[in-house]
């Protein structure tokens, strides 16, 4: 029994060195990721998390091939995608289209507003006050976004409206879900941008810059109250299970 459980340990061992050496384990991630789009429920909290995020980021690259700022979203309903937005601001000409609006929106067509406390939202930059505001008043239930917002940021960026004392539930909102793709993103909007302008900067200012600094966002309170949501809801049927991913963003 103890040669058999050795034998069991070293064969573990040698499987996973053998992925890692021949890179198989980010080919199996993907494979499951592709494999998502056929077969749910994903198991992994972290996999679905970023499986809608990268749904999200194909608005953003959707968004920047039309020149609007790359920022999308998606709402999510048991595990499905209920609805999509993107930025279009420049379209419009109206400063509250965010992605976030437009995606609200396209819920509200279909759905009561009471449906949101059971909706995520996914969406590559961290909302910014007002639209944070929106989706506390709203009453989402949880946000995951991918880079933070540091200039207009309502989710830590620069205020905590989903989490400071107010009349409207709080929500949870977890950063750095694909951060560095959404930073790039806007990166290649603001270069092609520079690229149009009359006056184009100097041309060693126009690189893409991949480099990517920490985030200044700290999810903690954010997965505390994940938590607590947890314990309070346990033992309630068909609620999705709210756990902090065992990636921690
Ligand atoms: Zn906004």
């Amino acid at each position: 029994m103890f040669l058999f459980e050795m034998a069991l340990t070293l064969l573990r061992k040698v499987t996973t060195k053998a992925l890692a050496f021949f890179k198989i384990t980010p080919f199996v991630r993907r494979l499951r990721l592709v494999m998502a789009d056929y077969y749910f429920p994903l198991k992994d909290e972290a996999l679905i998390r970023e499986y809608f995020m990268r749904q999200a980021l194909e608005m953003g690259e959707l968004a920047l091939s039309i020149d609007e700022v790359p920022v999308g979203c998606v709402f999510v309903l048991d595990n499905k995608v209920i609805a999509k937005g993107m930025n279009d601001t420049n379209r419009s000409l109206s400063g509250h289209r965010h992605a976030e609006f437009a995606g609200i929106e396209a819920v509200l067509a279909k759905y009561p507003a009471s449906v949101f406390k059971d909706v995520d939202l996914y969406v590559t930059v961290e909302p910014c006050i007002m639209c944070a505001s929106a989706l506390r008043q709203l009453g989402i239930r949880a946000v995951y976004f991918g880079c933070s917002n540091d200039r207009f940021g309502g989710c830590g960026g620069v205020l905590h409206v989903n989490l400071d004392a107010g009349i409207d539930r709080c929500y949870p909102a977890i950063g750095g879900i694909f951060r560095e793709e959404a930073i790039m993103l806007l990166r290649r909007f603001y270069l092609q941008e520079n690229d149009k302008a009359p006056n184009p900067t100097a041309k060693r200012n126009r690189i893409l810059n991949t480099i990517v600094e920490n985030m200044s966002i700290d999810n903690t309170r954010s997965y505390a109250l994940l938590e607590s949501e947890l314990e309070a809801n346990e033992g309630v049927d068909g609620l999705r299970v709210l756990s902090p991913a065992t990636t921690v963003y």
